[in-house]
């Protein structure tokens, strides 16, 4: 099955599930197995996630770019931001490396990204935001 989809939302974290649940059901043709839709789920909100906290600094009003892609069996997920971007994306891929450790962030969301998914590619610039393409 071949099929697309793009949307926008608010960068609010009530918008963590609906992205969540939304990625979920676009993959439901293909029959997923309740394993792949947690493992699924759990990738965009930890892209969504990061969009909010770290893209956007926690501010509300901005907006978070959510694209999939199914090709067979194939699924692309991009989540993107235009918000503060990063610097050196080698280090922040790293297990346990964060930059908000006073909010309590463990640092392990890309590598929970990298561990479900086959393909991670994360593009970023300071200042220009951050697109994070997930591949299986
Ligand atoms: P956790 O995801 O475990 O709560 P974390 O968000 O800090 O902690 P990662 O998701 O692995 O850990 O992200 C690592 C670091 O990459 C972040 O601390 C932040 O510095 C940077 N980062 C991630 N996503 C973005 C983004 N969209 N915009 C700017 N910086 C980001
Ligand atoms: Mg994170």
């Amino acid at each position: 099955m071949n099929n697309h989809m793009q949307l926008s939302f608010k960068s609010t974290s009530e918008n963590e599930a609906f992205a969540r649940v939304v990625v979920a059901s676009f993959l439901a043709p293909v029959d997923p197995t309740l394993e792949e839709i947690a493992e699924v789920k759990t990738v965009v909100s930890e892209a969504v996630t990061n969009a909010i906290i770290h893209g956007y600094e926690q501010a509300n009003d901005f907006d978070i770019y959510l694209s999939c892609e199914l090709n067979d069996h194939q699924i692309k997920i991009i989540i993107e931001d235009f918000g503060i971007g990063m610097n050196n994306v080698d280090e922040a891929i790293q297990p346990l490396y964060t930059s908000k450790p006073e909010l309590e962030r463990s640092g392990m969301g890309f590598t929970i990204m990298e561990n479900f998914m086959d393909h991670v590619i994360v593009e970023s610039s300071l200042g220009n935001g951050t697109k994070v393409i997930l591949e299986k």
